[in-house]
């Protein structure tokens, strides 16, 4: 297909009323702008915490206020895969510094994915750098179907990675049978990230991170294929909807409620109800969605399909704080 891609500048440009010019903003200034996704399992999935998959019990729709149990893929988890990837992409371009490391907990705060998502500095190192909270703010993700019609349990053979039953992680031998709760392939989780007063880099690399990644779930399973499909970008000057309203919003809409749901249905009921919601909201908002969204989609892809600007523009991000620091 032989789509008009917009060049970085001109993509900069569409968004540039809703992101930060220059410095690294320490005061809040409330530009926001709002993903709204389908993200739609490519194989079964298992998002655990301990054993059981989340869930949570909440009202069936905004009409209708009767209880109903949805899976939840949490925040937590989906920053940390999201992060992985972006982190992964860095070290193939040498940006991460050596000495940052998530899972270690020594942060540098300085790279482009500390400023961006937070850090927060070991406490044994006395030349603390403190700590910054995340600018891409993640919601939980909510199934639209009921968590009995889209999870089942089954035993498998806990093989790990290298074909062996030792896990080179955990460094100890695997369990060899393991009985865990799934959810199936085809299951729908509506879902907002909400990027709040990024620069124009650290757009393109949070964007990135959710158009690149496809595994969610803990390292030592990496269980869980996700299509992450955006349908819709709002930009605004506030926080919009949550994703549970939008969730509910949404099963109000459709007429079928069973597993498999046509994904395409739902990402279409997905922009109806988000125009909605948009609406109702006590401020002014632009939502980003058809043609247009497809060429902002396209030319981010394309940003990393050929990576020396997009290189250069986080390059620059990252440099500024350490100047900054020399001049401190
Ligand atoms: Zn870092």
């Amino acid at each position: 297909m032989n789509r008009m891609t917009v060049k970085l500048d001109q993509l900069k440009e569409i968004f540039k009323d809703n992101l930060i010019e220059g410095e690294f903003p320490y005061i809040p200034k409330g530009r926001t702008i709002s993903l709204i996704m389908v993200r739609t399992t490519q194989s079964e999935a298992i998002f655990r915490t301990d054993g059981d998959l989340n869930k949570e019990t909440v009202s069936t729709s905004l009409m209708d206020p009767s209880p109903i149990t949805r899976v939840v893929i949490t925040k937590r988890k989906l920053t940390a895969s999201e992060r992985r990837s972006g982190r992964e992409f860095f070290r193939e371009l040498g940006i991460i510094p050596k000495d940052c490391s998530i899972n270690k907990s020594s942060m540098c705060g300085q790279c482009v994915d500390c400023l961006t998502y937070g850090f927060a500095a070991g406490d044994k190192d006395s030349d603390s750098k403190g700590s910054m909270k995340s600018r891409v703010i993640t919601d939980n993700g909510y199934s639209l179907l009921e968590a009995s019609q889209i999870s089942d349990i089954k035993t498998f053979n806990a093989t790990g990675e290298s074909g062996t039953m030792y896990d080179l992680e955990e460094n100890k031998q695997r369990q060899s049978i393991n009985s865990d709760e799934y959810v199936r392939p085809q299951v729908h989780f509506i879902d907002i990230e909400t990027f709040k007063d990024l620069r124009f880099g650290e757009f393109l690399y949070a964007f990135g991170n959710i158009l690149r990644t496809s595994r969610y779930g803990a390292t030592s399973t990496r269980i869980g294929k996700i299509n992450n499909s955006i349908v819709a970008i709002i930009l605004s000057n506030a926080e919009v909807f949550s994703s549970l309203e939008l969730t509910k919003g949404v099963w109000d809409r459709l007429e079928k409620k069973e597993h498999p749901m046509n994904t395409s249905e739902v990402e279409g009921k997905t922009l109806e109800v988000t125009r909605e919601l948009a609406d109702k909201l006590p401020f002014k908002t632009t939502i980003i969605a058809g043609e247009e969204l497809q060429e902002v989609l396209e030319s981010v892809r394309q940003a990393y399909k050929e990576p020396e600007e997009l290189k250069a523009i986080l390059s620059e991000l990252s440099s500024w704080k350490k100047d900054e620091k020399k001049k401190g």
